[in-house]
């Protein structure tokens, strides 16, 4: 599938579920949601673009996101980007099971005051 019909295909499920975007580049690294509005995931130019994309809008419309625990979270929106993608790679696969297992580090019970503890400690050892 090529890089053009994966961002097309994030577009029009932007679309399609009336998802906001932006391209805004105020936070460093990957992309994240705030309300129904998914920040920074375009351009789709990799099969892991792609895969983050699908992550993040998983976020919004998969199962498990309004779970307390963030574990839950990370795999009901992985869950769903790999039902709504039109392709699985082996490269998309492994960027999932890289970012899951950094949130399962965490624990099972783990909230999001566990993963803003954990960004507050790794904000710190980088200054
Ligand atoms: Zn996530």
């Amino acid at each position: 599938m090529k890089p053009e019909e994966m961002h097309r295909h994030i577009l029009h499920l932007l679309k399609h579920h009336r998802i906001r975007h932006s391209r805004s580049q105020s936070r460093a690294g990957g992309a994240w949601i705030e309300a129904r509005e998914v920040c920074n995931i375009l351009p789709v130019t990799s099969e892991v673009s792609y895969a983050t994309a699908l992550h993040e809008i998983g976020h919004i419309l998969g199962g498990d996101q309004e779970s307390r625990f963030v574990v839950e979270r990370e795999r009901g929106a992985w869950d769903w980007a790999r039902q709504e993608s039109s392709t699985w790679t082996p490269a998309m696969e492994q960027e999932c099971s890289r970012l899951l297992a950094e949130y399962e580090t965490l624990g099972p019970r783990a909230t999001s005051v566990d993963l803003l503890k954990l960004h507050a400690a790794r904000a710190r050892g980088r200054t």
